[in-house]
């Protein structure tokens, strides 16, 4: 029998086992992907690095992954991507006061309804994933203020991937099954049957709450199960267009799409300082796209619209992702439901002492990003081992 079994080979999970490893412990990370880093990846298809899920370093002075970048040598950009418009100010300052306020509303029910409107509920689909109808005020209001935002020239997803060398992970396990019944733990699924004496459970929410979740015996608390529904995934989406180096401008750029609608894209060309122009979709027109296959003739349109006909007659081959109807994430990041922001507490807090849920969901200021799932898998494993500590 191993001391912990950690389901999920994300930031979360990489995380929880590196610490509990490093206390000694055996760990045994089940990864349902024949790759580890979850909702970051590293793609080389378009002969140039692309970041398909998470790529900044958020919180960038105070994220355990720009330390592991430089550890291993890559290359940090440390170029404010300059997202804050003083046109949203008000809209912004609107949603906190109600979130000062302790008020957990829909964000839409108390930012002015003006002529910036429809930019505001553009950002809240790329920001939050979520139309601001279903953006929580009180967890808005919550997560901390990233003030520095940076990139990896090679991508954060091989920074990610890197920081789980030396664990023991199986891939292209998919676990179906965890008996918790005690008093250890009993985890079934394609490896196999693994027994252990505790898990942690890193799987995205949405995930989890889906009907292809693995089942627990007995089956998770009212208060877990609850915390599931109250933290859907937004579904975020990004199409890359391949450029030769020479038609494009030299700098980075950050900008927004058609200002009028929220059904719009935002735009980074020269991500990471590579040859393309990315475009990022959030919110409905984010799923609606992907399930209809209209990621990439949207995204050209717009660039036409957007930048121009000679640029986009020049654009080379796409890149779409596809987080939406990916089995193992089934959306990008999580939104607390108006009203539900407390829901992060209780999804972390302990199901059993040999039981934990973990990832960016479990993190009340920094969800969403890969600095939140880290330290919630560091916290669910500072939490173990206190358990393992006290009995054998
Ligand atoms: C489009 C997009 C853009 C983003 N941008 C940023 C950004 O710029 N900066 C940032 O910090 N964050 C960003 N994020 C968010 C960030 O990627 C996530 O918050 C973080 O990766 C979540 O880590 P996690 O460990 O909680 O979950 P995950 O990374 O999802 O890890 C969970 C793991 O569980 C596995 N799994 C699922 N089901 C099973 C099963 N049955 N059995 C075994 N394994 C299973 C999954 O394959 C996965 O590897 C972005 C995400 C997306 C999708």
């Amino acid at each position: 029998m191993i001391d912990v079994a950690v389901i999920g080979a994300g930031a979360a999970g990489i995380a929880a086992a590196l610490r509990l490893q490093a206390a000694g412990l055996r760990v045994q990370i089940l990864e349902a992907r024949n790759r580890v880093g979850g909702r970051a990846v590293t793609d080389h298809s378009l002969g140039v690095p692309a970041d398909l899920g998470a790529a900044w370093l958020h919180f960038a002075t105070d994220n355990p992954f720009t330390t592991l970048a430089r550890h291993q040598g890559q290359q940090v950009l440390e170029q404010e991507p300059g997202w804050g418009s003083p046109l949203l100010a008000t809209h912004f300052a609107a949603a906190e006061a109600a979130g000062v306020a302790g008020l957990d509303v829909p964000v839409s029910t108390v930012v002015p309804d003006d002529e910036h409107r429809a930019r505001f509920d553009a950002v809240m689909t790329w920001a939050v994933g979520m139309p601001s109808e279903q953006v929580s005020t009180l967890d808005l209001h919550r997560y901390d203020e990233s003030d520095h935002n940076w990139l990896v020239t090679e991508g954060l997803g091989t920074v990610v991937a890197g920081a789980a060398q030396g664990l023991s992970i199986a891939l292209n396990a998919q676990v179906t099954h965890i008996d918790w019944r005690g008093p250890g733990v009993r985890i079934e699924g394609s490896h196999g049957v693994l027994q252990a004496r505790a898990v942690i459970v890193t799987l995205p929410t949405a995930v989890l709450a889906s009907a292809s979740a693995p089942r627990f015996t007995p089956a998770l608390p009212a208060s877990h199960q609850q915390a599931l529904h109250d933290l859907p995934l937004g579904v975020c989406n990004k199409v890359f267009l391949r450029f030769d180096e020479a038609d494009l401008p030299a700098g980075m750029l950050h900008s927004i799409g058609d200002t009028r609608t929220s059904r719009t894209a935002s735009w980074s060309v020269r991500p990471a300082g590579q040859p393309l122009v990315m475009a990022y979709f959030g919110g409905p027109l984010s799923q609606e796209l992907e399930a209809r296959d209209e990621l990439e003739a949207f995204a050209r349109e717009q660039l036409t619209q957007v930048f121009g006909a000679e640029l986009a007659r020049r654009a080379g081959a796409a890149l779409c992702t596809g987080w939406g109807r990916d089995p193992w994430a089934l959306g990008s990041y999580s939104a607390a439901r108006p009203g539900a922001a407390d829901a992060r507490a209780a999804l972390a807090s302990p199901v059993s002492p040999h039981l934990l849920l973990a990832g960016e969901a479990c993190s009340i200021n920094r969800y969403g990003t890969l600095p939140g799932a880290w330290d919630s898998g560091t916290q669910a494993a500072h939490t173990l081992l206190r358990t393992l500590g006290d009995t054998p």
